[in-house]
């Protein structure tokens, strides 16, 4: 029997601890209990699983799965699964906690989670990711659920991928269960609206933000890095907007072009298979050299601490804003702050997503579907209400947005957290 060997994280910094370290600094700023702090500093539950596979060839692999709860005060857990060779427990654990903060700033009613499995869905075929994706669903069954935790799509899941989570979990227990997951196709209980969802409260961020500072988005320099479902939803809508998308990347490398890039044309190139490197819409650019490029926008939707010590002084947007989860690192926060870049943090930006799927959720359980008009405008209006909280705490504290969208979050979490008492 195969085991998936070790690789080395491609994260520099451990990602829970700068979590915990974030959460530190929220509880100093806006003196929440130390006592509550340290409850809120760990997660609920972590299970490790391990999921055996038959691969096409005959042969067995192992891959090592895992589901984390962060925080349930304010209702079910909710949070994506990742497939990806290099995921941890210590980023699970981190990405559930950034959950936990991201539906409390949104006002949803749900705590935090995170899923992942160390495996490469590039190199794997639709039947091996069928076969692991339900032998992973099997072995979280008891873990997962409408009341309890509901999983959702990240980095290398897609709405298929939900309906085999759905599928499986609904054999288990007899009869369809739609609110088991979302980001599920339409034809299994999905939400119109929903794959755009995250792309979409990305602009409605970065168009709040260029209101307050009374700027028209027509005509602005957006780079952006990544092309999976946030980047290219994104790159798509800003540039429909009046923007300008000078640069794109995937994992591949990416293009650049002064005049403006064809979002459409590498959209077409990208979904037929082909890597973005080899697109002939501009000149090719290294991902490292597209976050240093002079625009008015950056907007990272990869993976996590791209922005770094190293590359921080050399950014050149005026505006960065977070399609991913924590692709900024508190050293390089520090850096931006003092060069007057305005950072729209990861748990108001790329809220999105999760918001679509709490209404997923909610028609799944009452069988009763939406117009994408009204998904559209519930979710403008929730975006719209978190910025504007976070916007007026950033003012009133003159601290930084991320900071005062962390604080709002906290500070609900350990309100419930408060009110519903300590058990036993
Ligand atoms: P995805 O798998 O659809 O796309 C990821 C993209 O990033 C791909 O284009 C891939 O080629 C690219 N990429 C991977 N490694 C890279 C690298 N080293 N450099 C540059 N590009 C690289 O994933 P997604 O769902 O678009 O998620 C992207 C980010 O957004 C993640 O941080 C995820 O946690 C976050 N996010 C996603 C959602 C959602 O609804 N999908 C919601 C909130 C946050």
């Amino acid at each position: 029997m195969d085991t998936l060997q070790e690789r080395a994280s491609h994260l520099r910094e451990n990602p829970f601890l700068i979590a915990q370290e974030q959460l530190r600094k929220v509880a100093d700023t806006f003196e929440i209990d130390d006592d509550l702090i340290g409850v809120l500093g760990e997660c609920k539950k972590a299970v490790e699983v391990a999921i055996p596979t038959t691969m096409d060839d005959g042969s067995v692999d192992v891959f090592t799965g895992w589901r984390v709860t962060h925080n349930v005060a304010r209702g079910p857990s909710k949070g994506g699964i990742r497939y990806h060779p290099d995921v941890t427990l210590d980023e699970v654990k981190a990405l559930a906690m950034a959950m936990t903060w991201k539906c409390a700033l949104m006002n949803l009613p749900f705590g935090g989670a995170k899923g992942g499995v160390a495996c490469d869905p590039k190199a794997m075929s639709t039947a091996e990711l069928e076969r692991m994706t339900r032998r992973f669903t099997s072995e979280i069954v008891n873990e997962i659920g409408p009341e309890k935790d509901i999983p959702a799509p990240d980095v290398g899941t897609t709405p298929q991928v939900m309906a085999w989570i759905f599928d499986t979990f609904s054999m288990n227990q007899g009869h369809s269960v739609l609110s088991v997951v979302t980001g599920k196709p339409l034809a299994v209980g999905g939400s119109l609206g929903r794959e755009e969802a995250t792309g979409r409260g990305v602009l409605f961020c970065l168009k709040e933000a260029l209101a307050k500072e009374e700027t028209p988005l027509d005509g602005l320099r957006v780079v952006v890095q990544g092309f999976g479902n946030v980047g290219a939803v994104f790159a798509r809508l800003v540039s429909q907007a009046g923007a300008t998308v000078i640069a794109i990347s995937d994992s591949s490398g990416g293009v650049v072009n002064e005049k403006g890039i064809d979002v459409e044309a590498a959209i077409a190139h990208h979904s037929g298979g082909g890597r973005l490197v080899e697109f002939k819409g501009g000149e090719p650019i290294s991902n490292d050299d597209l976050l240093v490029l002079p625009c008015d926008v950056l907007a990272p939707c990869a993976l996590e601490q791209v922005i770094d010590e190293r590359n921080a002084d050399r950014v050149r947007a005026r505006i960065i804003v977070e399609g991913a989860n924590w692709p900024t690192t508190p050293a390089a926060d520090e850096i931006l702050r003092e060069n007057g870049v305005l950072v729209i943090p990861d748990v108001l930006a790329n809220a999105g997503g999760v918001v679509v799927s709490y209404f997923e959720w909610v028609q799944g359980l009452q069988e009763f579907f939406w117009k994408e008009e009204e998904v559209n405008a519930r979710l403008a209006e929730i975006v719209a209400k978190a910025f504007g909280e976070t916007w007026a705490l950033h003012a009133e504290r003159a601290v930084t947005l991320r900071a005062a969208a962390n604080g709002l979050a906290v500070r609900r979490v350990a309100e419930a957290t408060v009110i519903r008492g300590l058990y036993p």
